[in-house]
């Protein structure tokens, strides 16, 4: 017998889908998660972080290993809600699937990690070790909410950490690293018949962005096994505003995508030398690396990814790959000062809907999830005989 049902795992989920925490208000979460929880005899924390956002930590068990888990309660804004099918906040089926900003991503992870709680809960489980579930805010800009719960001492006794991001039938232990950098060139107008009299800020900003391109593109040999290139992109541009002066002010923000062979110290440090270029020949280019998350590689033997594994292949009926993904997580702070052997794995119901119109999770996954975490965090809590 389960703690709860079919329906009610289904209705959780509606329930976090219709809470609109695009980018803010996670405390509307927290509160709600509070609550179901208490209502099963678990105690948990609000952490506020500012405003309405707030982080929430739940613990059963006692002792050690810790096992984390880590969910966002956060989602991305669904934009025009006129190119959706059906009402972003209204979780709703259509052939299998549960349509819903943040039912990939994550409110799905998100609801099969509390609902594995409970369970475990509800059996007397675990009955050796601690399993310490982390909700975080402001994961999809920042990545604050994790910040914070590191700076707080949850990730310190850890023995092993699951996030609940969206990977479906595959086990990831390893993701990119994320910069968001702005370049802002500074010259001096001048009437556009006399440009000597001026010095024009979109030149050196744009012979900049053309280095940057050619040094993490075109000279690029290096690459992840897992994980690939890394990635350099110019996002936006702007300057100037009136087509016959010559322009005081240019700006353009660049991301950048980082792995282990190129990290975010040396990409910082390279883009340093390509803007000390510019100010020899005079431009004044000022450079704020105002986002950086590293990337996370630890191997993908570990006694967590294989138990995710084994499950994964028992509900799936098919051989689960393993290996890297694109997207930054949590695991960008929360692994701070882990080393490679960490056991550390990405493992979550959803797929590659996240972020997009018609975001949907198979409602079967998402059900075989809620099942799959209680078991798998046992398993790996159970002394190894
Ligand atoms: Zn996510």
């Amino acid at each position: 017998m389960s703690e709860i049902s079919e329906a009610q795992r289904l209705q959780i989920l509606h329930n976090l889908v219709a809470i609109p925490s695009v980018n803010d208000h996670e405390v509307q979460v927290a509160q709600y998660l509070k609550k179901l929880l208490a209502d099963h005899g678990i105690t948990s924390k609000i952490l506020p972080v500012s405003g309405d956002r707030a982080n929430l930590v739940a613990e059963i068990g006692s002792g050690q290993p810790v096992l984390a888990v880590s969910g966002h309660m956060d989602v991305v804004d669904p934009g025009d809600k006129r190119q959706w099918d059906s009402d972003p906040f209204a979780l709703t089926e259509r052939q299998g699937k549960l349509f819903g900003r943040g039912a990939t991503d994550m409110k799905s992870g998100l609801a099969a990690l509390v609902i594995a709680m409970i369970e475990l809960h509800a059996q007397g489980q675990p009955q050796h070790g601690t399993i310490r579930l982390l909700a975080t805010m402001g994961e999809e800009i920042g990545e604050l909410g994790s910040k914070q719960l590191l700076d707080d001492g949850y990730m310190k006794d850890a023995a092993a950490l699951l996030i609940g991001e969206p990977t479906g039938w595959y086990v990831a232990h390893a993701h990119k690293g994320s910069m968001d950098i702005r370049f802002t060139s500074h010259g001096r107008a001048a009437h556009s018949s006399m440009p000597e009299d001026g010095f024009n800020a979109i030149d050196p900003l744009l012979q900049l962005l053309q280095d940057g391109n050619h040094l993490f593109r075109e000279m690029n040999t290096k690459t992840n096994e897992l994980l690939g290139p890394l990635t350099f992109n110019t996002t936006i541009i702007s300057g100037g505003h009136q087509v016959n002066s010559i322009p005081d002010l240019a700006t353009a923000e660049v991301n950048v995508r980082t792995i282990p062979e190129q990290n975010n110290d040396r990409v910082e440090k390279e883009l340093k030398r390509l803007v000390a270029i510019q100010k020899e020949s005079g431009a004044q280019i000022d450079m704020d690396v105002y986002m950086s998350q590293p990337s996370r590689a630890v191997k993908g033997d570990s006694r967590l990814a294989d138990l995710a594994a084994k499950l994964g292949q028992q509900a799936s009926g098919k051989e689960l790959k393993r290996g890297g993904i694109p997207p930054v997580t949590d695991a960008s702070n929360l692994l701070a000062g882990k080393g490679p052997g960490f056991p550390f794995i990405v493992f979550g119901p959803g797929n590659a809907t996240a972020h997009q119109v018609n975001e949907f999770v198979p409602k079967d996954m998402y059900l075989q999830f809620c099942d799959l975490y209680p078991q798998l965090f046992t398993a790996f809590l159970s002394p190894e005989k």
